[in-house]
């Protein structure tokens, strides 16, 4: 084995992969060392985001969306189908080849980038060298000119109620249910308790989300988060916000919470409950003594905007550090830092990070909420446009929901978009790539947008951001 490289990244999910890759593209000599360990022991590239995270869970939301409308809404459009069937069983199969697919695909990246992929754990010791434990045990110590730490993050767990991997589970259990439970409770509505509530809510679960704070989704535009709720509401996932856990039992079959809200103390007794209160950086384990990087009160390793930790030659990027904690923010950055490394110009948008949550209806924003808008005292015009007045989208079967663009009435400089309706995730890619180009409500709306597709429903909101929408009155 080489002991010495140009750079060593430790963490191969969706920060640490990338950086590696492009540094290779680079010609610099990379290996980058993955701890990940699956359930039955293997290891795998891709992190939490394509073994435990965005990956499966994408796979089960599109599974338990196609079950739920095979159930409701086939017949609408002319299909009977008779009684629909579950099998779990090939649902999670299904989900397990698309992550295996996807995992082994790194190995092939790495491949065509000359990468080391190296199994086993990564410590940084003081002056740019990396103790590595191989799988077996043995331990080498390499070193590089430069180390990209993007060790992630793992599941915060709540002292009440701690992991157990049967009744009380993470994120990773709640996506490998074998059997659908009959109650299934979650603790945290936020973006992660929403989707895999979505998914057994399909599936036939009972599912009673308990939310401590009052508001609803808080960080997102507060009409998208009204119309979210009504919509999650009337799909029966049971939402109770100002729900503070107090205490939790775990008996034989199942869990029994004690909760109190704005009505008093209440119990809740469910066969199984997830516990989806937010992550934390996964950096013990991570630094040797001495080694000079800092990490603040919350263990996050301290980083300028190009992620440069307060030793030279260290970087780090993705969920350890501060930010949203998204595969595509860490992925960005792993590229940046590894174009810097190797000389070149490097930079992440901080203001323009999408955010996207797979429920049905679908979310997606980019830039400011009008709160956020309206807070900045700028004056601002808004144009709103419904998926109930785009052809496409009744065509679908999926018109709840709206476009939304916010803009300055000064400039025209868009300031924030926000999407709840079919495919809001995939529409949300124009509004970055028209607010990272500083575009204009005018410029979308001299912008052609073929018919009949959903994108025409941002053209119609730039319109009436203006009160020009032809498809829908003006307000
Ligand atoms: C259920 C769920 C759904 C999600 N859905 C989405 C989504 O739809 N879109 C989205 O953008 N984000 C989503 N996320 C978040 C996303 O998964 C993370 O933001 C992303 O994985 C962070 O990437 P990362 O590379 O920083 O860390 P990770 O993906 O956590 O990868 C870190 C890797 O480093 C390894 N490691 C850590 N320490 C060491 C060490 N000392 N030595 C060697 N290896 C080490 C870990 O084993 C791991 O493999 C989801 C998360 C969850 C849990």
């Amino acid at each position: 084995m080489v002991e010495s490289y140009d750079v060593i990244v430790i963490g191969g999910g969706p920060a640490g992969y990338p950086a590696a890759i492009r540094a290779g593209q680079h010609g610099l000599s990379v290996a980058c060392i993955d701890d990940w360990k699956n359930a039955d022991g293997s290891h795998a590239f891709g992190g939490t985001c394509l073994n435990a995270g965005c990956i499966p869970s994408k796979a089960l939301l599109e599974s338990s969306e196609l079950y739920q409308r095979a159930r409701t809404e086939f017949s609408t459009h002319g299909i009977d189908v008779g009684a629909v069937g579950l099998d779990l069983g090939r649902m999670q199969a299904r989900k397990n080849g698309i992550v295996k697919a996807s995992t082994q695909g790194i190995q092939a990246l790495f491949k065509a980038a000359k990468v080391v992929g190296l199994a086993g754990h990564g410590t940084l010791l003081p002056g740019l060298k990396v103790d590595y434990t191989a799988p077996d045990g043995t331990h080498t110590v390499l070193s590089a000119r430069s180390i990209v730490l993007a060790a992630g993050s793992s599941p915060a767990a709540l002292r009440t109620v701690p992991f157990d991997g049967e009744r009380v589970l993470d994120s990773w259990g709640a996506l490998d249910m074998t059997q659908v439970p009959k109650t299934l409770g979650i603790i945290g509505a936020g973006v992660i308790g929403l989707e895999l509530g979505s998914v057994w809510r399909r599936l036939g679960a009972e599912v009673v989300v308990l939310e401590a704070l009052d508001g609803f989704l808080p960080m997102a535009d507060g009409q998208v988060a009204k119309e979210a709720h009504k919509q999650l509401l009337k799909q029966g996932l049971d939402i109770k916000l100002g729900a503070k856990v107090d205490s939790a039992e775990v008996t034989a079959d199942g869990v029994t919470l004690a909760y109190s809200d704005g009505g008093g103390a209440h119990r809740l007794a469910v066969e199984r409950l997830v516990v989806s209160i937010g992550r934390r950086p996964r950096t013990e384990g991570l630094l040797a003594e001495g080694t000079g990087v800092v990490l603040d009160a919350r263990g996050f390793v301290e980083v300028d905007e190009h992620c440069r930790t307060a030793v030279p030659g260290v970087f780090a990027v993705g969920d350890c550090v501060r930010g949203p904690m998204l595969a595509h923010k860490g992925k960005e950055e792993g590229v940046m830092v590894a174009d810097l490394i190797a000389g070149h110009f490097g930079e992440v948008n901080y203001r323009l990070i999408p955010s996207v949550i797979y429920t049905h209806p679908e979310m997606a924003w980019v830039g400011q909420t009008e709160e956020q808008v309206k807070g900045s005292g700028r004056p601002y015009k808004v144009g709103v446009f419904p998926f109930m007045a785009s052809g496409r989208a009744r065509a679908m079967e999926s018109s709840a929901g709206f476009t939304k663009i916010i803009a300055a009435t000064d400039d025209d400089e868009i300031l924030g978009v926000h999407v709840i309706g079919p495919m809001a995730g995939e529409l949300i890619a124009e509004a970055v790539l028209a607010m990272e180009y500083s575009a204009s409500t005018e410029d979308l709306q001299r912008t052609m947008h073929a018919h009949p597709t959903l994108s025409e429903a941002l053209h119609e909101a730039a319109l009436a951001a203006d009160k020009k929408a032809i498809d829908f009155p003006n307000r």
